[in-house]
């Protein structure tokens, strides 16, 4: 039920929400004289735009009640079991409030002001049968109850898994997680013998630091230095101005957390306008898909035009508008979508590198100094790039795209200096920064060198990877084809 927002309602929402008009007025993607207004009381918004503002609180978990706006809560338990990890949402309202608590208190042990979930969990038949009766209880209110019996149903008596309370940030997390889910479940496994018995990570471990900072939360880089140094131009706070917020990753993809302070708005200005739209543009199937949360536009949903036709995702679906609508043979259909944005390939590649330069350690940039050229001016002339390795990955999506860095720690002749993996929900893009001092050569074919495949051994594990060209120069728009399939 909804009940009619009034202008009350609306102040009262935002002030839950510490939003000013303006931030709501981007985040429900109307105008801001219709915020004003609204709460004035001059003028009632048409039907949409109230519907806009209602989903843009909801996505900050606030509703609206006879009594006014209230928030209610949002748990997020990630599970991981030795056949992959899942996420368990529970959005509720303050009449479930009681049943997410003994949920959790199932779980875990909740005390007059402390909540504790237990990562360790093992299977048994109390446990199946406490599962059963909360899905009896509040199965109808919770529906991902039901998920979690049918998960628990398939794994043996005895058998342990994990909850975490939300996703793993990276890669190497994820996969840490597992191995010690692995040794939990099989303790007494021969260990690995010889040179195997370091498993996937030692060699990584040994010979890169890697970084990944947070995206989930407000995360500033090189905040506090004064004057503020410019890590691209090289210019201080004396020379030119830190006024912008810099967005490490655009909002686009996603990010609104992960911020830096040490690029000035001069270089956040080019970026914006050169290199990133190609990189957003390059993921623009992706993040429709993924209903990536940007700003603007439809709620902040991705709304693309390819030529006449276009793409939309509209909060809960992917909506897609086509002339050319073909049915297959064995019930598929096949759209051919016009030609999208524009992008230039080698913008990509400077986008993703200007990425992993914005949160690398301090101490590397000295040996960047060419590549930093590179992602805020050059070209790379006559020098060749290193293609860059792209996977489909079966991780839980996460609402934006994250970045991890990883930087050699010893002088090696093949290992390249820093290596990068961008993500953005499960598709996954890893490269290596070119030009830096510390390698010893191109890096043409990095991603297959018998001492890379050592390293990042859990790369291989998991994935099939294609690799892509991004050293064009030239403009280019293309028209996806996309075939859907009856199972
Ligand atoms: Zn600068």
């Amino acid at each position: 039920m909804n009940i009619e927002l009034t202008p009350a309602d609306v102040r009262a929402a935002r002030a839950i929400a510490q939003w000013s008009q303006d931030e709501l007025a981007k985040a429900a993607g109307v105008g801001i004289s219709t915020i004003a207004d609204f709460e004035k009381g001059t003028r009632r918004p048409i039907a949409n735009n109230v519907e806009a503002i209602r989903r843009a609180f909801a996505e900050r978990h606030i509703w609206f009640t006879p009594n006014g706006p209230a928030v209610f809560g949002v748990v997020v338990i990630h599970v991981v079991t030795e056949t992959g990890g899942f996420d368990l949402i529970f959005r509720y309202m303050a009449a479930e409030a009681a049943a997410v608590q003994e949920i959790v208190a199932t779980f875990g042990k909740i005390d007059a002001d402390h909540v504790e979930l237990w990562m360790d969990q093992v299977v048994t038949p109390e446990l199946r049968a406490a599962v059963d009766a909360l899905v009896v209880k509040f199965g109808a209110a919770l529906p991902q109850l039901n998920k979690l019996k049918q998960k628990i149903g398939l794994l043996t008596d005895g058998e342990y898994f994990l909850m975490l309370p939300g996703q793993p940030a990276s890669t190497i997390d994820r996969l840490a997680f597992e191995q010690y889910l692995h040794a939990l479940n099989h303790p007494d496994a021969e260990p690995l013998s010889g040179e195997e018995e370091d498993g996937l990570f030692a060699r990584l471990i040994e010979r890169y630091d890697f970084t990944s900072p947070r995206t989930d939360r407000k995360t500033v880089i090189g905040s506090g230095a004064q004057p503020c140094v410019c890590r691209f131009c090289h210019r201080t706070s004396d020379e030119t101005k830190f006024k912008k917020v810099a967005h490490v990753i655009p909002t686009a993809l996603g990010n609104d957390h992960l911020k830096s302070a040490e690029e000035c708005d001069d270089c956040n200005e080019y970026f914006g306008q050169h290199t990133e739209p190609s990189l957003i543009a390059m993921l623009d199937l992706q993040r429709v898909f993924l209903g990536t949360q940007g700003r603007g536009g439809t709620n902040g949903r991705p709304k693309l035009a390819f030529g006449r036709d276009s793409l939309t995702h509209d909060g809960a679906k992917v909506v897609i508008k086509a002339y050319d609508v073909a049915k297959g043979e064995d019930d598929s259909v096949e759209v051919t979508l016009g030609r999208g944005a524009r992008q230039i390939p080698v913008a990509a590649y400077r986008a993703l590198v200007k990425i992993a330069v914005a949160v690398i350690g301090a101490e590397h940039l000295p040996d960047l100094t060419e590549t930093i050229d590179w992602v805020r001016v050059g070209s790379h002339g006559d020098r060749p790039l290193p293609l860059v390795a792209t996977a489909t990955i079966e991780l839980p999506s996460n609402p934006s795209a994250q970045i991890t860095v990883y930087t050699r720690k010893e002088p090696h002749d093949r290992l390249p200096h820093v290596v990068g993996e961008f993500r953005l929900g499960c598709y996954m893009f890893v490269f290596a920064l070119p030009f830096s001092k510390r390698d010893a050569w191109n890096l043409i074919g990095f991603f297959d060198d018998p001492d890379f495949t050592d390293t990042f051994r859990h790369y291989f594990a998991a994935a099939q990877w294609a690799h892509v060209d991004l050293s064009g120069t030239s403009p280019m728009r293309i028209a996806p084809r996309l075939k859907f399939v009856r199972r």
